[in-house]
């Protein structure tokens, strides 16, 4: 049964690969004899990475989509994928990117008209096939002589200072990467916690809510953090672009709202998202924390807790000297923009600044050199030591004061008890993944995996649970999730600006219009394996665009939603994009159309599928730039969002905080309505969408939940608490 199992799983990924080859050189358009090499390699590097994913589950759209493609080739085409001409590969693209014209767009259609589950539709197939293929070509570091991308390693201002950092194999260590999204797994039971005879504390999931609290609550409490990622030291995040999705995105990138209209990036390691962050660190707005302070936020604890946060985040203004020269050329000063954009530098908990160091309670040892050396890798972790995410703050804050972190050992779910003299549900314990039959034992436990993650534990544990399952905000659990979503505009600026984008920091500015704060633009840079994946179009144009990679910009418009979206206990998410919304995403794409086309932008484009060429969904210089004329364009180019590559990395709600259990999951103080010891701290909690970057929030929200959960914990009120604050200690 092995060898035959074997021989079918070679087989499979053979005909996987002979498809991806194909699709690359189909959407890639190699021009030059040597690429040859690299397109075999992308082939062997895609099923690499599909082998290096934890949860192998998630893995499975994309594998049954290369093979359903490879039968359809052998059917329609009647060659192998392998030998295919030049024209039948450009037909397949086609029908892939337009399927209206095509049997297989048709068929498909007609598929998902019978099914009652909500299939992707072709575009979003498309877009997410695209997306993979064209990363797995451009990540390898062959590829960089194509786009003229200097990589890390060849960079001496970085060499310099971490000498470990080497150009990687062209192919990753699958055994490495899975060892890595292993280790700690069998940690034995007693040593999860101190057991030091203090309350003990299961802080689930290490991300800005989960850290914060931890940090918190570990000054009177035994607490132990249970992560279902790996940990990383600084040197040890990743430098090849696959093998770091692999083991710091929550399945590889690969999450998606069901049909697959919303694409959602989440962390999943020691840390969360934050250390995946540009360091864009934004203050919720006034008007955000008033109307949450109606849902039982409390406006001053809130302000407290975000001024708390700052300090030991060292939050700063960007540095000029590390800034490309992207978000000027954006900004451009003679351009009318001003007018219509108020631009503003953000502050970062990325060090641009070597004070931000000053005063590190942990003395500063990952760093390497004074300050963020602007190597445009944020979204991998910072290898310098330079962002200040919680690996390098929060975390060990919590650390220091005795709590235990527990990377790669994820929680199945909670168990509770019915208190025999009070009536009371109370949590009474937890279940691994790892081992679904041992429950231990804990007095408490904060919930804090993240918009999606924290909704569907506890579903999860509901399912198996009749207690939890009859709690007064039951119905509320996994509802009202919503999203700062937003698709990506590039511009080509004609000319290599002297300090193109990889010279400087991420993200330069975020803009809005003034009086009007549903939507923010930002200026960010992506490295170009990140960067081919958001590229529109496909063979020549695709190419032409990465050719040009050290001229482009780009903007991602950040769109608050409402928060319609509901979890399910399986994780899936569903989530439809209302009439409304669409008119704010056209609204946004065509400030950022008109900005870039008026700063000087020889050609402007837009993330999504539309066509095997994409030209006509593209502006160029000369264009009438008036509002109602860039309105219509934009309009007939993405008539619903289908054709648009919409993501977000901004999930927040799916527990909210509110008063009312008829309408929210969790009650003022932060427990789960219903259950006294079972307490939420992370970005599920939000009772609206903020529009701005989240970290912030997030962090302060959970510091605020902290104090609430130590005074429950110790039976006081939640002022008293803040004399222990660990974050402001360790200020001092
Ligand atoms: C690529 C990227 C870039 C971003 N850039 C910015 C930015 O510049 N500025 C900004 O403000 N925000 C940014 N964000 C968003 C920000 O990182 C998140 O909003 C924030 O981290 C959310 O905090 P959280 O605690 O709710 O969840 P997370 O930080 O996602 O943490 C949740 C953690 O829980 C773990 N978990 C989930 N389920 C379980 C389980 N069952 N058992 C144990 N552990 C579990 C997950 O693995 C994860 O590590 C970015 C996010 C990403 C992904």
């Amino acid at each position: 049964v092995d060898v035959f199992a074997r021989v079918a799983k070679q087989r499979a990924a053979a005909l996987r690969k002979s498809v991806t080859r194909t699709l690359v050189i189909a959407m890639v358009a190699p021009e030059l004899p040597e690429e040859q090499a690299l397109v075999e390699l992308a082939a062997e590097r895609l099923e690499d990475f599909l082998d290096a994913i934890d949860n192998q589950a998630a893995t499975i759209p994309l594998r049954a989509v290369l093979l359903a493609l490879n039968g359809y080739i052998r059917g329609r085409y009647r060659v192998k994928p392998e030998n295919m001409s030049a024209e039948q590969r450009e037909q397949l693209v086609r029908e892939l990117c337009e399927p209206e014209a095509g049997p297989l767009g048709r068929t498909l259609e007609r598929v998902r008209s019978l099914l009652p589950i909500a299939l992707p539709g072709m575009r979003q197939l498309t877009g997410a096939v695209r997306e993979m293929v064209v990363l797995a070509y451009y990540s390898s570091p062959g590829a960089d002589r194509l786009t003229g991308y200097v990589p890390a390693w060849k960079r001496p201002e970085l060499t310099s200072v971490l000498p470990s950092l080497k150009e990687p194999p062209p192919r990753f260590s699958v055994e490495e990467v899975l060892a890595k999204q292993r280790a700690g797994r069998d940690v034995p039971a007693r040593q999860l916690f101190a057991y030091d005879g203090r309350p003990r504390v299961a802080v689930i999931g290490s991300g800005a809510g989960g850290a914060v609290a931890a940090a918190r609550l570990a000054k009177t409490c035994d607490v132990a953090i249970f992560e279902a990622g790996p940990s990383f030291l600084p040197h040890e995040y990743p430098l090849d672009t696959l093998a770091g999705l692999a083991l710091m995105f929550k399945d590889g990138l690969m999450t998606f709202t069901e049909g697959q209209k919303l694409q959602m990036l989440q962390g999943r390691l020691v840390g969360g998202g934050t250390v995946m962050t540009s360091g864009m660190s934004i203050r919720p707005r006034k008007g955000t924390l008033a109307s949450w302070h109606r849902q039982g936020i409390d406006h001053d604890g809130m302000n407290r807790a975000l001024d708390a946060v700052e300090r030991r985040l060292r939050l700063a203004p960007l540095n000029d000297e590390l800034l490309s020269d992207l978000g000027y050329l954006w900004r451009a000063k003679d351009s009318a923009l001003s007018e219509e954009l108020l631009f503003e530098v953000p502050l970062s908990n990325t060090t641009t600044h070597a004070h931000q160091h000053e005063a590190d309670p942990h003395g500063g040892k990952y760093k390497r050199g004074e300050r963020c050396l602007a190597c445009g890798l944020c979204n991998y972790g910072c290898r310098f030591g330079h962002k200040l995410s919680m690996d390098l703050t929060y975390i060990p804050d919590a650390k220091a004061l005795g709590a235990r972190v527990h990377a790669n050992l994820g929680v199945h779910r909670v168990v509770s008890k019915r208190d025999p003299r009070s009536g009371e549900t109370r949590v009474s314990g937890i279940v691994l993944q790892r081992d679904k039959s041992a429950v231990i034992e804990v007095d408490h436990v904060v919930l804090a995996c993240g918009a999606v993650g924290t909704p569907q534990l506890l579903l999860r544990s509901m399912a198996e649970d009749a207690g939890l399952a009859s709690i007064a905000g039951a119905g509320q659990v996994g509802k009202r999730l919503g999203f700062n979503y937003g698709t990506t505009v590039l511009a080509d600026f004609g000319h290599v600006p002297p300090k193109p984008g990889e010279a400087g920091v991420q993200i330069h500015y975020v803009a809005s219009k003034p009086g009007d704060d549903r939507f923010v633009l930002e200026n960010a840079y992506l490295p170009p394996a990140l960067l081919s994946s958001v590229i529109p179009g496909s063979g020549a144009q695709h190419r032409d665009w990465m050719k040009h990679y050290k001229r482009l910009s780009m903007i991602a418009n950040t769109i608050g939603s409402p928060q319609t979206g509901v979890i399910k206990p399986n994780g899936m998410v569903s989530y439809d994009f209302g009439p409304s919304e669409l008119d704010l995403i056209h609204e946004s794409i065509v400030t950022s159309v008109r900005s870039y086309l008026r700063a000087g932008a020889s050609r402007v484009a837009i993330a999504g599928v539309r066509g095997y060429d994409d030209t006509a969904s593209q502006f160029f210089a000369g264009e009438d730039t008036s509002e109602p004329a860039i309105r219509d364009k934009v309009r007939r180019i993405a008539p619903d969002t289908d054709r648009l590559m919409m993501m977000s990395a901004h999930l927040q709600g799916g527990m909210v905080v509110g008063h009312d259990p008829a309408s929210s999951a969790v009650s003022p103080d932060f427990h789960v309505h219903g259950v006294k010891n079972l307490m939420v701290a992370d970005a599920s909690l939000f009772p609206s969408t903020i529009v701005v970057n989240v970290q912030w929030a997030v962090m302060a929200v959970a510091q605020l939940a902290a104090e609430h959960m130590e005074a429950s914990i110790h039976g006081r009120s939640p002022g008293r608490g803040r004399a222990l604050n660990v974050t402001l200690s360790a200020d001092a």
